[in-house]
């Protein structure tokens, strides 16, 4: 068993960066409204999520870092929707196997939170009294301690941890009704409360946005929605790739979208600026297949040409009003 929750922590736990996605998508899972990301020395050290989500009863504490314990695969259709998610489920159990884990949670029916430490090949699980408020700390100290080819190929603190911010902010931009914050060694580097509007998530996400900075695109035709921000290219840079595309609010690193968009920067002559963007992308759930590339979060979309001759036209249509 500690053999196939390595090899499946292989899948899942490729740097510290999925670590973060993995178990801040549980905390999103258990309908927290505040998630703490705190990180010390790029992940290498610890990684440490808070959540004021459900918590987790006493008595499945063991099961949740236990393999198979959680199969949410019930049909096919889930089947499909986790792998279009590259979701193999058993984080926990995973995580786990290659590293010192502590899970603390509290449910709002107990009157007391309890813990459950689990290291590597050792699976014997403890479970002991703890103080928490109602919701879950998932930490992880000494990521591939056991290890020691997984540890080696971690890159330095700062380029983790670049990883890291990238998945907080495509998170965090997914669900702009969630608070988040992110830490580093200590220091806060990012707080973003719960809102209803995405320009107040893009921009504090962003931050120091002035008003040119952000250019709004919101258009429709028969194949798709667009909603999102341009980084006006003759604001002041931000300095960070910024290219966030989902399609029917998944994250994907998409290629067509990413083209269609450098396309129109191009047709403006905007050579020498990186095309900087937050866009989402509405179809047909029929209208597009999700499993082209479950990891590489690819879509195709059946209208292609249509909705990449959209985005190019829209982009530019919203970059020549802001020069105007
Ligand atoms: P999966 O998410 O595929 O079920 P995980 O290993 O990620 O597998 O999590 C195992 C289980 O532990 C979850 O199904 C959930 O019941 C519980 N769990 C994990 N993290 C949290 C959390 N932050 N809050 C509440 N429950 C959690
Ligand atoms: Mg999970």
């Amino acid at each position: 068993a500690e053999l196939a929750n390595q090899i499946a922590a292989g899948e899942v736990v490729e740097r510290p960066a999925s670590v973060v996605k993995e178990l801040v998508e549980n905390s999103i899972d258990a309908g927290a409204t505040m998630i703490e990301v705190e990180i010390y020395q790029g992940g290498h050290k610890q990684i440490l999520i808070r959540d004021n989500g459900k918590g987790i009863p006493r008595d499945e504490l063991e099961l949740a870092l236990s393999r198979h314990a959680t199969s949410k695969i019930k049909s096919l259709d889930d089947l499909e929707a986790i792998a279009s998610m590259g979701f193999r489920g058993e984080a926990l159990a995973s995580i786990s196997s290659v590293s010192r884990l502590t899970l603390t949670s509290k449910t709002a029916v107990q009157n007391e939170a309890w813990q459950a430490q689990a290291q590597g090949r050792d699976m014997e699980v403890e479970i002991l009294p703890a103080a928490h408020p109602v919701g879950t700390s998932v930490r992880v100290d000494d990521l591939f301690f056991n290890t020691p080819a997984r540890r080696r190929f971690l890159r330095t603190e700062k380029t983790e941890f670049s990883h890291i911010e990238t998945v907080f902010r495509r998170i965090a931009l997914g669900h702009q009704n969630i608070g988040f914050t992110l830490k580093h060694n200590g220091k806060r580097v990012k707080q973003v409360k719960a809102t209803e509007s995405l320009y107040k998530r893009v921009s504090d996400l962003l931050g120091k946005t002035d008003e040119r900075q952000l250019l709004a695109l919101e258009a429709q035709c028969e194949e798709a929605t667009l909603q999102g921000f341009i980084v006006n290219p003759s604001a002041p840079q931000t300095g960070q790739d910024w290219q966030y595309s989902f399609v029917n609010h998944r994250p994907m690193r998409d290629k067509l979208i990413n083209h269609a968009i450098r396309q129109a920067f191009e047709l403006l002559g905007l050579t020498d600026v990186e095309a900087q963007y937050v866009l989402f992308v509405e179809v047909e759930p029929s209208d597009v297949d999700v499993n082209v590339h479950p990891a590489k979060h690819e879509v195709r979309f059946h209208h292609a040409r249509t909705v990449h001759d959209f985005i190019v036209s829209q982009v530019k249509q919203t970059l020549s009003t802001a020069a105007a």
